[in-house]
């Protein structure tokens, strides 16, 4: 998964912070053991003792083997006396010094790979990004299909509830099978269909998978776009890097931002960037194909109606049916 370092960053210090509070919680239980069992500090200390003598005969030349077995059974029966004052006094696993992860020590690395530890606190974080984006808790089997008609509409030779029907089969089965080389979507229809929620219900479920998503608004992206090229910053641009690397980005609204020469050649380079990389998009937008041409460019145009699976929506808008009490 690509984690942008900004959430690699925040799971890193709860890591650190999580081996900080176990450590301080062995050195209180140590202490407190001490001040109880004070024999269990004089072991303490003598097993640091028979362990240097260790080192020592490690280093003698003839008489050294002897010395360094006399420590090694000083040292077990110092192990074993220890071990039965801590079952006497204490629960279980009182004065086992164990590390907070049994894989990495806490360092959130084994080898050159990310343990699962650190991956599941990458993934709780990114969940928190895509949360305090999109702001909602949109799930599948909240998406009303009964908002729809179920009248044929001569147009398509179906219903709209039937058209939506599909949508909706086609947004789950792209979320719950969200890979790598998944492809991109293009949602097209008027406000008011279920767009924005649908988008946002794939952008939870594939972040929960372990992917890194990015949800904007069109006039959010392009926002964050201008920061990086006119005020570049190491947050800035930080940011703009987030969208052409997440695994999944989310264009919502495309259209609705103020247009202008900086937007049209910022979506180009984005789209191709993203295109090129073959790195999933989902964008959804008003505008039909002739409209993209004539707000942006026809490059743009079939790039988004070449390069996305389109799927329109359909129906009457639900906020207006939503205020006549349906
Ligand atoms: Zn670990």
């Amino acid at each position: 998964m690509a984690y942008s370092a900004e959430v690699v960053r925040r799971a890193r210090a709860r890591l650190a912070q999580a081996k900080e509070d176990r450590a301080s919680e062995n050195r209180q239980h140590l202490e407190r053991a001490y001040a109880q069992v004070p024999r269990i500090k004089e072991i303490d200390m003598q097993l640091r003792r028979t362990m240097a003598q260790a080192a020592q005969a490690a280093f003698q030349q003839g008489g050294g083997q002897e010395l360094l077995d006399r420590a090694r059974q000083e040292n077990l029966a110092l192990q074993r006396e220890r071990e039965r004052l801590a079952a006497k006094y204490f629960e279980e696993g009182y004065l086992d010094e164990t590390p907070i992860c049994v894989h990495c020590g806490g360092s959130g690395y084994v080898g050159a790979n990310m343990c699962e530890c650190l991956r599941e606190l990458c993934r709780q974080e990114q969940k928190k990004e895509v949360t305090i984006l999109s702001g909602g808790k949109e799930t599948f089997s909240q998406f009303r299909l009964d908002y729809y008609s179920d009248r044929v509409d001569p147009k398509y030779g179906r219903s709209p509830r039937q058209i939506m029907e599909k949508v909706l089969q086609n947004c789950r089965q792209y979320a719950f099978s969200f890979a790598p080389e998944a492809g991109n979507l293009l949602f097209v229809g008027n406000t008011g269909l279920g767009k924005t929620f649908l988008a946002a219900c794939i952008a939870r479920v594939v972040a929960d998978r372990g992917y890194s998503v990015c949800y904007e608004t069109a006039a959010h992206l392009f926002g964050k776009l201008e920061q990086a090229r006119f005020n570049p910053s190491e947050d800035s641009r930080r940011e703009a890097a987030k969208l052409t690397e997440c695994d999944l980005l989310i264009l919502d609204d495309l259209g609705t931002e103020m247009p202008g020469q900086f937007v049209t050649s910022a979506l180009y380079s984005l789209l191709c960037d993203r295109l090129l990389a073959g790195k999933p998009m989902v964008i959804t937008t008003n505008l039909n194909v002739d409209e993209v041409s004539r707000r942006y460019s026809p490059q743009i145009a079939s790039r988004l109606y070449g390069g996305f699976q389109r799927l329109t929506f359909v129906g009457e808008d639900i906020r207006v049916l939503k205020n006549r009490g349906y």
